[in-house]
């Protein structure tokens, strides 16, 4: 069992925890984004391609919203981060 340490990494582009290496982009703990925001190198993906990813994996899989509800969630969620908070 491993333990789950206070402050545990959180992805820095859609805040979700990032419990163990496979979580983090490219499955490397020190990766700063979660495998749905940033490629196996850990670089970050566009706007658009973390938002859908946010939209199907976390609100419609997840949270079971429809696609509607679950695109505005997203958005609102990623524009709160500050790594996107430029975008419109
Ligand atoms: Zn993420």
């Amino acid at each position: 069992m491993k333990l789950t340490t206070p402050g545990a990494a959180a992805c820095q582009s859609c805040g979700a925890p990032m419990a163990s290496a496979k979580d983090h982009a490219g499955g490397r703990e020190d990766a700063q984004y979660c495998r749905f925001c940033a490629d196996k190198n850990g670089k970050l993906f566009p706007f658009e391609t973390v938002h859908e990813n946010m939209t199907v994996e976390r609100f419609m899989k997840v949270n079971g919203m429809p696609r509607p509800g679950a695109e505005e969630h997203a958005r609102r969620a990623l524009l709160a981060m500050p790594v996107w908070k430029n975008q419109k």
